[in-house]
């Protein structure tokens, strides 16, 4: 298969959004590897699926907001499988409350898990992607970058960095052929959404012209479109996955 040859790096595949988009890229014919923090089991689990369909994945446990952690998993799939195509920056955690009653706490941990990460993996990656000379990178942003939403300002402030990390890297990193973009998803259906209060779930719910919840289907299908050949002439763009919401 065309994609065979090319191998995607994918932050936190083992639930949600990542993990369909695990499954996605690997039907799609890359050979991808995930990480996981901690869902051991699920990662094992569709790592092992798709193995035994004849697809190529593997799985690493990695807390993407520590340095450490992914220089060494950076090394070793360097020495594994030299430059990845693709990296898809896709690790995310909530952690919501009303701001005056936000702790620093909170705070960076929302900061280090969704944005820090996403400094660390490329910043260990890209070099090597340079040398190699074309590649794609990939945010999985929110819409909540650009529509406010209660309780959620260190979230939010974390997914509208990474919208300003697409904008400059996509302008830095043309010269390379390396192409940057994000997705804004807005309410999917997964175990992040699920924990919402039902009011506030509800609340958005109503918000949506296409009124239903997305699913992780329809994000992972638009991350393979920016991938594959139908994104070759898209860099710096965000793609708003949210039913008309934002609309
Ligand atoms: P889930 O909570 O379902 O899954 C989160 C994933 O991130 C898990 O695989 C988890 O791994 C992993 N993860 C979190 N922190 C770390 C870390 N420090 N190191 C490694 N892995 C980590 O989330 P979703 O699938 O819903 O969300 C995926 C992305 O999409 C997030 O960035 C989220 O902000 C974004 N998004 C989601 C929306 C939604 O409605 N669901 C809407 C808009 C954006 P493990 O379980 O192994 O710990």
């Amino acid at each position: 298969m065309e994609n065979s040859n090319k191998w995607v790096f994918i932050s936190g595949g083992s639930r949600g959004i990542g993990a369909e988009i695990v499954s996605e890229l690997a039907e799609s014919g890359y050979n991808v590897v995930f990480t996981y923090k901690n869902s051991r089991e699920n990662a094992i689990a569709l790592c092992d699926s798709l193995i035994s369909q004849g697809k190529q994945c593997t799985a690493f446990q990695c807390d993407v907001s520590i340095q450490e952690e992914v220089n060494e998993l950076a090394d070793k799939c360097i020495s594994l499988f030299g430059a990845p195509y693709a990296i898809i920056n896709n690790a995310g955690i909530v952690k919501d409350s009303l701001f005056i009653n936000m702790d620093q706490k909170a705070w960076l941990e929302v900061m280090n898990n969704n944005i820090l990460s996403s400094y660390l993996i490329n910043n260990a990656f890209l070099p090597h992607m340079i040398s190699q000379g074309n590649g794609c990178i990939l945010f999985i942003s929110s819409v909540t970058a650009f529509k406010g939403n209660i309780g959620q300002v260190n979230y939010a402030a974390s997914k509208a960095a990474m919208i300003g990390m697409t904008h400059s890297l996509a302008v830095e990193l043309g010269r390379f052929n390396i192409r940057v973009n994000a997705i804004a998803p807005g309410l999917i259906e997964t175990d992040m959404s699920k924990a919402l209060p039902n009011s506030a779930y509800n609340k958005m719910l109503k918000q949506i012209p296409l009124a239903r919840v997305g699913s992780t289907k329809e994000v992972a299908m638009s991350a393979s479109f920016l991938l594959g050949p139908g994104g070759s002439y898209i860099t710096g763009q965000t793609l708003i996955i949210d039913g008309g919401m934002s609309a």
